[in-house]
């Protein structure tokens, strides 16, 4: 299987931004922009729980699609302040985001609550987006393969292979997120592909070749092309760039045009 036929998916993760009202002006904007994409990327806003009553109402019938940004994963009970993963499908949500690197430097996420968090989301019909990536100094110690192939294979066990194809992998190096320091397009396709190839090793070829892998780490209007274009690189987790319609679309566009 070829690129080609992966799904692309390009998706924002808004983190904690946007009151209700700057919501929906935000996706009303978005909406007509990215229209086009429809049946050729799939376009996806992940946002802040507040919103996702207002995403969602703002983006029936169009081809945007909502995402949330972490999930618990108990199906219930004494879990304060938690979201659990059927209370997002009962909101109407459809992608949900794991394992960002804020969740693991901010609020202790570990591979292993980053496993049980997708075997609860993939269970209960969401589809997450699992995230990966090296800090700095694992980059400068040369160990960014072990790093992402471990993190893979903590993140994913015990996860089918029928369910791995409904999970996307986003590649995000820690250095790269929120700095404006963005790998280049070669770094990207590298570690992409060394992804692909750990997932073929645990699940074959046929199933890693189907799994959307994206790159997410100071995606931006300017650089999203040349990023889109590699090979194993099969979309985009946006965090600063989806706050703007404009710049979000052009992502999106590039996407389209491959
Ligand atoms: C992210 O939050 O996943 C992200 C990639 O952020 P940014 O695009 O701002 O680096």
């Amino acid at each position: 299987m070829k690129k080609s036929v992966r799904k692309a998916i390009i998706a924002g993760n808004w983190k904690m931004n946007k009151t209700r009202p700057e919501a929906k002006e935000l996706l009303d904007a978005l909406k007509p922009l990215v229209a086009n994409a429809d049946g050729k990327v799939e376009v996806v806003a992940c946002v802040p729980f507040t919103n996702i009553d207002t995403a969602v109402s703002a983006t029936e019938g169009s081809n945007i699609k909502i995402g949330a940004e972490n999930v618990h994963f108990e199906k219930s009970g004494a879990f304060t302040g938690e979201i659990s993963a059927d209370m997002l499908v009962e909101a109407g949500v459809e992608y949900v985001v794991i394992g960002h690197s804020e969740r693991r430097q901010y609020f202790g996420e570990t591979d292993e609550t980053v496993n049980k968090r997708t075997k609860a989301a993939l269970a209960a019909g969401l589809k997450p987006i699992v995230c990966v990536g090296e800090l700095l100094w694992e980059r400068e110690c040369g160990i960014t393969e072990e790093v992402v192939a471990r993190q893979i294979k903590l993140d994913l066990f015990d996860v089918s292979a029928e369910d791995v194809k409904k999970t996307v992998i986003a590649y995000e190096p820690v250095w790269a997120i929120g700095t404006g320091k963005t790998a280049t397009a070669d770094q990207a396709e590298e570690v992409c592909a060394l992804i692909r190839a750990t997932l073929a090793k645990l699940y074959g070829d046929e199933t890693a070749q189907a799994v959307t892998i994206q790159y997410g780490g100071s995606m931006n209007a300017k650089n999203c092309a040349e990023l889109l274009a590699k090979e194993n690189v099969d979309g985009g987790l946006i965090g600063g760039a989806s706050l703007k319609a404009d710049d979000f679309n052009t992502i999106v566009q590039a996407a389209v045009e491959g």
